[in-house]
């Protein structure tokens, strides 16, 4: 038996849990990495798993995680 596997498949990480790591950064940042590089790419340190968020990824995560209270007057 090899424990290793059982050590991979700990790892909890998700598309999910790196929406909630971008959420985080803020969108300011976020937007400066697309900026830099064209595409956000996270890395999983445990299981090594790649993430990448383009710029309309990007968008809709911070599009579902802002909802202002009562601010019907957006202007774009
Ligand atoms: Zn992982």
């Amino acid at each position: 038996m090899l424990s290793e596997t059982a050590l991979k498949f700990a790892c909890s990480c998700s598309r999910k849990r790196v929406t909630d790591t971008i959420q985080l950064l803020g969108k300011a940042d976020a937007n400066d990495l697309l900026d830099e590089k064209g595409i956000i790419e996270v890395i999983c340190d445990f299981c090594n798993e790649h993430y990448q968020f383009d710029d309309v990824d990007v968008a809709q995560i911070f599009a579902l995680s802002i909802v202002p209270n009562g601010s019907s007057n957006t202007t774009h």
